[in-house]
């Protein structure tokens, strides 16, 4: 039973850290103006979720659906942090068959859903939504650069994508916002998007998007007017005036809300930090998909050494990977830079450790969590994009100009270790860092602060309040 004017909001997020937090931070905005919102995801990823602070516990309900078995996933693997890179569609196979259950929720939900909010991934969902007549949002948690880039959806979900042609730039769309001197990065995220096509038994990529926002009522955006008009206004124009494109913001990490789920180690840690000097510290991490191979670790690791910069390095094991990272580091490495750096392997509490101050720098995969998130606490970024989006994000914190980008080599991606160390200095120390120092800091406001934010996810929540659709209520 539902008190009128209370909305009921589903939402459903694709099975990646990067999609789960944001989506969850979402659900934390809604409950705020006391709707109820069914938080789904399967058990071990709502076991990874940050706590649900006491005041908002009424109002989200957190859904676990055991995801369906497939040969090949391993047992525990339920998010793509889980699974090697390569893996990542066989984990989509995997979440395709939540579509049951999912319905299952949807239709026998004792209070019935007012909206969804889904993700790319499960393209399946917004018929079965429809099915029930539940209002459908899709929220990418991806920037508006990046969403221009995939195009318009209409050509997608008739299987036509101008990535499928990628070798041949000439045929790159006008829509799409990156010049033809990142050709190489372009690649390779067209040769990512095709991959998923590689393996026939699961639906692309680009197919997903397609679906996905074809048939939402509405796309949020992760961004906002303000840092990207260029970007939010072109995607308005490529989905047409049935669909609006409505920016909610940042959701920047509350930081006082993380202390005790994500913040392993944190006590340890700080202890560290605070012996630094005041921003003299790079955080280098590169989020929870992307591996490094062996040669990129080396580069990196002999890049920090030489520039002398005091540093705090995330490293994961590779997923599936009987060799543990720290073997694969340079012989003596973590001697030699003893006491000046440290090499924290496993989770770390990235927000955290980006809000203290003896931290000045980060040098990031370009992930848009961990961009925001350096971006909210004024840090300078070093780009160092791998996988999926994360050339985009480079590509559009270089024109904005907000950070700068280790340079690879176009025939096989390859860099250097004395570019990371030339950078590092540069960013950290230099003089002739000074105004790239200056202007990260001014990127505080747009991307941390809260009440800023939260104006702007106002927005959002009065869009879901206003166009729900009329109910019953007894
Ligand atoms: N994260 C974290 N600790 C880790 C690894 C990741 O807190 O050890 C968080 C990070 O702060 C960010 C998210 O996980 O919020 C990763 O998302 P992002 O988009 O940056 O990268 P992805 O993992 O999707 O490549």
């Amino acid at each position: 039973e539902k008190k009128n004017g209370v909305l009921h909001v589903v939402v459903f997020p694709w099975l990646a850290m990067g999609h789960l937090i944001p989506f969850f931070r979402l659900s934390k905005l809604i409950a705020q103006k006391g709707h109820t919102v069914s938080f789904i995801s399967t058990p071990r990823n709502i076991l990874r979720l940050p706590k649900i602070p006491s005041h908002l516990s009424s109002l989200i309900n957190l859904v676990s659906l055991p995801l369906p078995r497939l040969d090949n996933l391993p047992n525990d693997a339920e998010s793509s942090a889980d699974v090697p890179y390569s893996k990542q569609q066989l984990l989509k196979r995997a979440f395709d068959l939540l579509e049951s259950p999912l319905t299952d929720f949807l239709g026998s939900s004792e209070s019935k859903p007012d909206w969804v909010i889904y993700d790319y991934a499960s393209h399946w969902l917004p018929p079965v939504a429809a099915r029930f007549d539940i209002s459908r949002a899709f929220f990418s948690c991806f920037s508006a650069a990046c969403l221009a880039y995939i195009g318009p959806p209409a050509p997608l979900v008739n299987g036509q994508d101008f990535r499928t042609n990628a070798e041949d730039f000439t045929l790159v769309p006008e829509w799409v916002p990156f010049e033809s001197d990142m050709a190489y990065r372009l690649h390779e995220i067209a040769k990512h998007l095709q991959r998923s096509s590689e393996n026939e038994s699961v639906t692309p990529d680009t197919v997903r998007f397609g679906f996905a926002i074809n048939e939402s009522e509405v796309v949020f955006i992760r961004s906002s007017d303000e840092f990207e008009p260029e970007w939010v206004n072109l995607l308005r124009e490529i989905y047409g005036k049935g669909k609006p494109v409505v920016p909610i913001g940042f959701l920047p990490p509350l930081i006082d809300e993380q202390v005790d789920e994500f913040d392993t180690n944190w006590v340890g840690i700080k202890e560290w930090l605070d012996k630094q000097r005041v921003n003299s510290v790079i955080y280098i991490a590169v989020g929870t998909e992307a591996t490094l191979s062996q040669e990129e670790l080396t580069e990196l690791a002999l890049g920090l050494e030489l520039s002398g910069v005091p540093f705090f390095w995330v490293l994961r094991n590779p997923p599936e990977s009987t060799q543990s990272v720290f073997e694969m580091l340079p012989h003596g490495f973590v001697e030699r830079v003893e006491g000046r750096g440290v090499v924290h392997l496993g989770w770390a509490p990235q927000a955290r450790i980006l809000s203290h101050d003896s931290v000045g720098g980060f040098l990031t995969h370009c992930g848009w969590n961990s961009m925001i998130e350096g971006l909210g606490f004024g840090r300078v970024l070093i780009l160092f994009p791998m996988v999926n989006d994360q050339g985009l994000n480079a590509r559009l914190g270089n024109n904005k100009g907000l950070g700068v980008e280790i340079p690879r080599i176009a025939q096989d991606g390859s860099f250097t270790r004395d570019s990371v160390a030339k950078l590092v200095r540069f960013a950290m120390v230099e003089d002739s860092g000074e105004s790239l120092r200056i202007r990260a800091k001014e990127m505080k406001g747009l991307f941390g602060d809260r009440n800023r934010n939260n104006q702007i996810a106002d927005e959002f929540i009065r869009f879901l309040e206003e166009n729900s659709p009329p109910r019953l209520t007894i």
